[in-house]
């Protein structure tokens, strides 16, 4: 391990690292195989988990796979040997532990550490970060905690005295068994509509809560065949191909979502037929049918979902749950179902994440206090204004209703990589994004949102905060995403360069950063 170790002036012995990354899913795991690439030799990984894989490690729940095909849902750098054509939770874990171990940065992660607080020192220009395992510190900070790790409970009277058994989607009690069982999943979102198909020719009775009805789409799976999965891995450039294929057939759609939300009524009407082709029953047709324009909360993929829900021993309930007793939800209209097992599949805690508590920034405000009073905004998804050298990845407005995360998380590294040589050889101390150009940036994307499905689409959504702004999603091409983030744009950051009295310059000094001593970085 490349971490060094020194007294921190404290009785814990701190270890110092150039950069720490938080998280150890997909983005935090994509940064430190960059950091390796890139030479840096001192950085740590902090996950909380007893592996790497982040969301994919903790959603295990019955039926639980991705939405977007794995050859797009994969590094660019770390093609796989994929199945099917969408995958499993198990395999993308797999192919996660895989990429990890072949890239050579376990040695570099600490595993089984929890990340309780991270705050910024602006007189040593660095950060500390109090984890389960004691003190790091740190020139730079990478948060890859993601949107989807923190599972949101809803607050409904009484669940606490429900007797059976309860759990969070992602956080399946695998002990539990449901066989024979009367239970019930609250919610029918993109997890929902997995466990729902999953769990229903098990159990004895299943009730589905829906607050709002999804829409939802075919799911074109399947195995590959042998000589097809052999012909991905061997025939020089074809699974390049078949990337660039399903990634230009996904792009196509942010027309419709983001440009002309018309152009949405083409899908609209094959997710209806979905519902007359798969559910013979009138009356819960009517209730599947969602009241909003398709798109405007997430597109849901299922062959199984309606089917399940016209089984037998399952019934749809779309009345509000007014309390969950020790053996029964009983809802507004005063019927009492009872159950053994209730599943809470709400989703996570996106905009409101409590990690965004836990990090404290140049004047000793959290990004919850941040965020709290302008809603979640950063600059390019990336940076926060009053945070010095943190890099947020997978942050404000870089979530995607039709493509592949990965994509994302990618053209974020680019940016993180070129920011780090560009701090590397310009000898910077410290850089933060101006408040201004933070401001600039967020007018126009709310401007491009305003068009959009997601705001124009008549849902409420977890996209939106309560401000009514859409803090979560990319409103245009992603290919627009990775272009703006190929170079590190110093001349929108306030920048320090390394010296004993540390001289300060304001983005609108935008030269070349020169050191302390008065020599000119050399590019
Ligand atoms: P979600 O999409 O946020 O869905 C949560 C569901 O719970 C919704 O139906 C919501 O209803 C309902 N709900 C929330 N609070 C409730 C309450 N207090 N009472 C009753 N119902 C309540 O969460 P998720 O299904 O876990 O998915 C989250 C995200 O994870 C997805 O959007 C997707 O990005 C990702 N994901 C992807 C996959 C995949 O690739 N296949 C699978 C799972 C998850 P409302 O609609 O009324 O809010």
């Amino acid at each position: 391990m490349t971490v060094r170790s020194e007294k921190s002036g404290t009785k814990t012995a701190a270890r110092h690292v150039d950069v720490a990354v938080i998280g150890s899913g997909f983005s935090g795991l994509g940064a430190a195989i960059k950091l390796k690439e890139l030479g840096t030799h001192s950085y740590i990984v902090l996950e909380r988990g007893a592996e790497v894989g982040g969301t994919w490690r903790d959603n295990t729940y019955p039926g639980a796979a991705c939405d977007v095909p794995s050859q797009l849902y994969s590094y660019s750098f770390a093609p796989g040997d994929w199945s099917r054509s969408f995958s499993r939770q198990p395999e993308i874990q797999a192919y996660l532990r895989n990429v990890a171990q072949e890239a050579g940065v376990l040695d570099n992660h600490l595993f089984n550490c929890e990340v309780n607080e991270a705050r910024w020192d602006e007189a040593a220009a660095q950060w500390v970060v109090e984890t389960s395992q004691g003190r790091v510190t740190a020139r730079f900070l990478i948060s890859g905690v993601g949107a989807l790790c923190e599972p949101a409970l809803p607050d409904i009277p009484g669940i606490e005295s429900f007797s059976g058994e309860m759990f969070h989607s992602a956080r399946w009690d695998h002990s539990a068994d449901l066989k024979g069982k009367r239970v019930a999943v609250i919610g029918t979102g993109a997890s929902a509509i997995q466990i729902v198909p999953a769990i229903a020719p098990d159990v004895a009775h299943l009730d589905v809560y829906q607050r709002t009805a999804p829409w939802v789409l075919p799911r074109f799976d399947r195995p590959y065949f042998g000589i097809e999965r052999w012909a991905l891995r061997h025939v020089p450039g074809l699974q390049r191909l078949a990337r660039a294929g399903i990634y230009a057939a996904r792009e196509t759609q942010v027309v419709g979502l983001a440009k002309a939300p018309k152009l949405m009524a083409g899908l609209q009407a094959l997710a209806q037929g979905m519902i007359y082709a798969q559910i013979r029953n009138p009356e819960l047709r009517a209730k599947v049918t969602p009241d909003f324009r398709i798109g405007c909360k997430r597109m849901l993929i299922s062959n199984a979902y309606y089917p399940a829900l016209d089984r037998e021993n399952v019934d749809l309930v779309t009345d509000r749950i007014a309390e969950v007793r020790e053996n029964s939800v009983v809802t507004a209209d005063g019927t009492e179902r009872e159950i053994d097992a209730l599943i809470i599949a709400t989703g996570f805690h996106v905009t409101d994440s409590p990690m965004f508590a836990g990090i404290f920034g140049r004047d000793g405000r959290s990004l919850a206090a941040v965020f709290e009073e302008n809603g979640m905004q950063g600059y390019k998804g990336t940076t926060v204004a009053g945070f010095p050298n943190l890099f947020f990845l997978v942050g404000p407005n870089t979530g995607l209703g039709h493509t592949s995360m990965v994509f994302m998380i990618e053209s974020q590294l680019n940016y993180v990589v070129d920011a780090l040589k560009t701090i590397k050889r310009d000898n910077i101390a410290t850089f933060e994004v101006s408040p201004e150009a933070q401001a600039s940036y967020n007018a126009s994307l709310q401007e491009q949102l305003k068009p959009t499905v997601w705001m124009t689409g008549g849902c409420a959504s977890w996209y939106l905060d309560k401000h009514g702004n859409n803090t979560t999603l990319w409103p245009g091409f992603t290919f627009s995403f990775r272009s703006m983030l190929k170079n590190f744009d110093a001349e929108n950051y306030g920048i320090t360069v390394m010296a004993d009295t540390p001289e300060t310059r304001t983005p609108a000094q935008a030269e070349p950063a020169t050191a302390a001593t008065g020599k000119k970085a050399s590019r």
